[in-house]
């Protein structure tokens, strides 16, 4: 998948009409491959590839073409060590804190490179610690030492290696270092949004309701079942599924019809239906609630308020949830991944069977 093409698909914007079956026609086939402990790749199961696009490594966000191509040197080394890319998302907001990405001659007491590492710690010598190659090395070498480490938080798995005298100062880096990877594996949005999902990044998640998924992401009878539906009974409390901003409370409808009442398969539309913003670019959508949402564009919910109630409006069979993750903020049908594999990787796996 070439960034050009991510561009192109990215672009889609949202249709009038949501369908519960149907209507927004999916436009990638496969979604929600698993690349790497902790990271979601959203565009597929092939491991991503790094290497520059024509012209040379370009600037993201406040980061110029030396310290992207210095990012593009850790995950390479990363994915030369066969380390998952949650690795390298640890490894680039170490950088990032100990020297904002820059190769430096020196720094504190011996610390030299990237990584401010030390010969006097054992790190390798002054010349081998000022090759990035070599000193992005010492890193993973290192930290695939940590038991654990692909479930820690970033600030522990780097404080694990790095022995910082501030070790919560790493913390503050992960979206960049997660914009960073994301550009340098080309999964990134036209407006240079990241792509990439990583489990340690958005905080605590929480299954939006207890049930069964009675209709899967996108299976072979519903290609453009761009989510899960879980089949709770009418009136359920459908919560957020973690801590974000309200940016769409609607009415989604056949016109003349009623969000009021149950609608059913003559009907189009998502029905009442709410989109939470979250961090990291991430979007959750949840359709065809009984009564008008509980809640209001703009508001901030924390994980687990009560948004809405389960019910049946719009392209709606009988009550149930309809649940969305996408990794853009449009909520377009081209960001939509499995909510199946989302949920686990974030630690509340929806339930199965039904
Ligand atoms: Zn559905």
């Amino acid at each position: 998948m070439t960034r050009t093409v991510i561009a192109g698909i990215i672009a889609f914007v949202l249709g009038a009409i949501l369908l519960c079956a149907g209507g927004l026609a999916a436009v990638l086939g496969g979604g929600g491959g698993i690349g790497g402990s902790g990271c979601v790749v959203p565009l597929g199961d092939t491991p991503p590839t790094i290497s520059p696009p024509p012209g040379g490594w370009q600037p993201t966000g406040r980061f110029d073409t030396e310290q992207v191509g210095h990012a593009a040197t850790i995950a390479q080394v990363g994915a030369g060590k066969g380390v998952p890319i949650w690795g390298w998302a640890i490894a680039t907001a170490t950088a990032l804190q100990e020297s904002d990405l820059r190769n430096l001659a020196g720094g504190h007491l011996d610390s030299i490179g990237l990584f401010q590492q030390r010969p006097s710690q054992g790190w390798g010598t002054p010349e081998q610690l000022r090759d990035p190659v070599y000193a992005a090395g010492a890193f993973y070498d290192k930290l695939l030492t940590i038991p654990g480490w692909q479930a820690m938080p970033l600030t522990e798995a780097a404080q694990a290696v790095q022995h910082s005298a501030y070790p919560d100062a790493y913390a503050k880096h992960e979206p960049d270092a997660l914009r960073l990877v994301s550009q340098v594996i080309g999964l990134v949005d036209d407006t240079g949004n990241p792509l990439l999902v990583c489990a340690g990044a958005g905080g605590p998640w929480t299954q939006p309701v207890i049930a069964a998924v009675v209709s899967g992401f996108r299976t072979a009878e519903r290609p453009s079942h761009d989510g899960v539906d879980l089949g709770a009974a009418r009136g359920t409390p459908i919560k957020a599924a973690s801590t974000g901003t309200v940016i769409v409370v609607r009415c989604n409808i056949t016109a003349g019809t009623s969000c009021d009442v149950d609608g059913g398969s003559h009907v189009r539309g998502c029905g009442w239906y709410v989109d939470i913003q979250h961090e990291q670019g991430i979007l959750t959508r949840y359709c065809h609630m009984l009564t008008e949402p509980a809640v209001t564009v703009g508001q901030h919910v924390a994980v687990g308020d009560i948004i809405g109630l389960v019910g049946s409006s719009g392209h709606s069979s009988g009550p149930h949830l309809h649940y969305e993750v996408h990794t853009g903020a449009s909520g377009a049908s081209s960001t939509a991944i499995d909510p199946v594999s989302f949920m686990q990787q974030v630690g509340a796996p929806l339930a199965s069977g039904g």
